[in-house]
């Protein structure tokens, strides 16, 4: 199979993506939907009521006293709903006094979401000691008991409206979305797709406002909505113990007059029961939709339609062809690292994650960076495109791209390098893309980010990467949901190679696929790298995989390089104990044979014993080996390892010199 054809879900119907107008959306939640419908009638009885009933009969005096509603004995047809005390008719002092009561709640909950976004936005991004500061006054808050101090706040000022009642009670409302806010950024901060936006050059405030508030919506609209049902009970309670306003019709003010003239006890149930069915039927409208769009947030819902696709491409996809990594000796380097060292400082330590890493990538050279997990070779990815997270940090050490040491430049020029010079294929496809944005958008705004160029040159750009990496045109409209582990993870690849990179860096770039899928993602990346010329790192475990792809494989373990090689010989012969094991640990289908272990445990980074990292696990270990460090040498053509072992001229003159 080749790059240009598709394995089969790729063929087949789209399925209809989770926009608001299409039938298989997410928002067309029951539970969402239903409580939308009871608070949009009960706001329509609120907006709609004046233009057909006569709202005038609220005030006292426009009618007779205490009539029950029509349907009981003694009602009036022109008070349905009855009368009070005051002869104000029930019907009109309901259709007044819902929306006003509507608008506090509304007014204090978008007024504290507000508030809550900028603090937690600016504590979740910016960090430090702003976060510090943030975090503190918002945990602080939410220990106040809000309902005590507004019914003392409201007991010494005057509340002579609704908007006013609204402020105060803003005022308790934004500790909660700034609690929201901060997480979920401090969340979506570590998402591929953020980082990748990052890596592009994307300006923080388009990260934040394009990148991640879009995929904060859910929650944020399930935390307005059970805000504004908050701030309406508070509202009511205050308005209940008659510290709210009182020129103001409002439910609970209905029910506070209610109680001052006795209703209960005097058995003028259609007074004070009303208001409270309507508050009711409020709260029940936004608890559905509150849940509603909790479940909408889940992001199960979303990963379902996909991943019921990603299995039937399991079953479809064609095989692929024998893949030929091919040779690259002899090439000028495109990338060098040297004596990279990246130290993590945490509290417990420093944790050496890499530790003096030496290697070269040729020019259209596949070099393949392998090891066990936490050898340290995506923390080498992170740092040759200076991305370490705190608290890593690069402390010494060389990235040459061209002569220009990317350590060196400053985040204005690295911002620059990055996507243009050295692109990256991030690992987990499905957390790579961004899923409330289009791929047209995704990969225009990559390149956007480093060239001016019309709409129409874009879109014939897009399509044109789409082709390179063997995806139909239509995939530019599509969102991310819609396609298969595979096809996401081939947009990746052609966002890679948007601005013709020197060096793509692919991190474990067919992790979390299903086998035949890994393959067809491997193909691309080989015929993209044959038809650009590009060179790559190709960091992975997977050395069946690295066997058919990369020319040379540099083996890693406990954050130092233990062996450079032509792919070739690192599977006939491999000279590290450490690579030996590697390449045992290969299952076979053809040869049944026990299942090779690497026995024994990596020492403590933190804490490196002098002499060889593999000594605690080597059956080949001697004296030396405690004591000194092997040197990576050049034992055959461009077969370098670092072991005693093939270092006895060395270790002969050492024990010589040291008698
Ligand atoms: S240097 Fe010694 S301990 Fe290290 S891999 Fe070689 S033989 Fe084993």
């Amino acid at each position: 199979m080749t790059v240009g054809q598709q394995t089969a879900d790729e063929t087949a119907t789209p399925a209809r993506g989770w926009g608001l107008n299409t039938w298989d959306s997410p928002w067309l939640n029951f539970k969402f939907l239903l409580g939308v419908a009871i608070v949009g009638l009960i706001l329509l009885f609120g907006l709609l009521g004046p233009l057909f009933w006569d709202t005038d009969l609220a005030y006292t005096g426009a009618g007779p006293l205490n009539k029950p509603p029509v349907w009981q004995e003694g009602g009036l047809p022109e008070h349905p709903l009855g009368t009070e005390s005051n002869g104000r008719d029930m019907l009109a002092q309901l259709i007044l006094a819902t929306p006003s009561s509507l608008k506090v709640g509304f007014l204090a909950a978008i007024i504290g979401m507000g508030i809550g976004m900028v603090l937690g936005s600016v504590a979740g991004y910016v960090g430090g000691w702003w976060d510090h500061v943030i975090r503190t006054l918002s945990d602080s808050a939410v220990t106040i008991p809000a309902l005590v101090v507004l019914v003392v706040i409201a007991s010494y000022v005057q509340m002579t409206d609704t908007t006013a009642m609204a402020l105060i009670l803003a005022a308790f409302a934004w500790p909660g979305p700034t609690r929201l806010v901060r997480s979920q950024i401090l969340t979506l901060r570590e998402r591929s797709y953020v980082r990748m936006a990052h890596l592009s050059g994307a300006p923080a405030l388009e990260i934040m406002f394009v990148e991640m508030l879009p995929n904060m919506l859910p929650w944020l609209a399930a935390s307005l909505t059970g805000g504004i049902s908050v701030a309406i009970l508070g509202a009511t309670g205050l308005e209940v113990l008659g510290l709210g306003p009182t020129r103001v019709p409002s439910l609970g003010l209905i029910i506070n007059q209610a109680t001052t003239n006795a209703a209960l006890v005097r058995g003028l149930v259609w007074w004070w029961l009303p208001p409270i069915i309507i508050l009711m039927v409020i709260f029940v409208g936004f608890f559905l939709m509150t849940i509603g769009l909790d479940e909408i947030a889940n992001p199960r819902i979303r990963q379902f339609s996909s991943s019921r696709r990603e299995r039937s491409a399991a079953g479809e996809a064609p095989p692929v062809e024998h893949m030929d990594g091919g040779s690259a000796a002899g090439r000028d380097a495109a990338l060098e690292v040297d004596d990279l060292h990246v130290h993590y400082f945490t509290p417990r330590g420093e944790v050496i994650a890499a530790n003096g890493v030496d290697f070269s990538v040729r020019k259209g050279e596949i070099l393949g960076l392998v090891g066990e997990s936490g050898c340290g070779k995506t923390t080498v990815a992170m740092a040759i495109l200076q991305v370490v997270q705190a608290p890593g940090r690069i402390v010494q050490g060389e990235v040459r791209i061209e002569d220009q040491d990317l350590v060196s430049l400053s985040g204005k020029e690295l911002r620059e390098v990055r996507w243009r010079d050295l692109a990256l294929v991030p690992q987990g496809a499905m957390n790579s893309l961004n899923p409330v944005t289009p791929i047209r958008e995704q990969m225009g705004d990559a390149i956007l980010a480093h060239e001016n160029i019309g709409r129409v040159e874009l879109e014939q750009r897009i399509l044109g990467l789409l082709n390179d990496v063997g995806l139909p045109e239509r995939v530019i409209n599509m969102y991310p949901h819609e396609l298969s582990g595979g096809m996401k993870q081939r947009v990746c690849i052609a966002m890679a190679i948007a601005l013709n990179p020197q060096v793509i860096i692919a991190d474990e770039p067919t992790s979390a696929l299903d086998v035949v899928v890994q393959r067809v993602v491997a193909q691309t990346l080989l015929e993209v790298k044959d038809r650009l010329g590009v060179s790559m790192v190709m960091i992975g475990h997977d050395m069946g995989l690295q066997a058919q792809l990369v020319d040379r494989i540099a083996v890693m373990y406990a954050g130092n390089l233990v062996e450079v090689v032509p792919v070739e010989s690192a599977f006939s012969e491999p000279l590290h104990p450490y690579t030996q094991l590697l390449i045992e640990s290969i299952p076979s289908i053809k040869e049944r044979k026990p299942l090779n272990v690497t026995e024994g445990l990596t020492h403590d980074l933190r804490n490196p014993p002098p002499g060889c990292i593999f000594q605690f696990r080597c059956q080949h270990v001697e004296q030396i080996c405690r004591e000194r460090r092997p040197d990576l040498v050049e034992r055959d053509d461009d077969h370098l390892v670092a072991c005693w072992l093939y270092e006895p001229e060395r270790h002969a003159l050492i024990e010589l010199e040291e008698a």
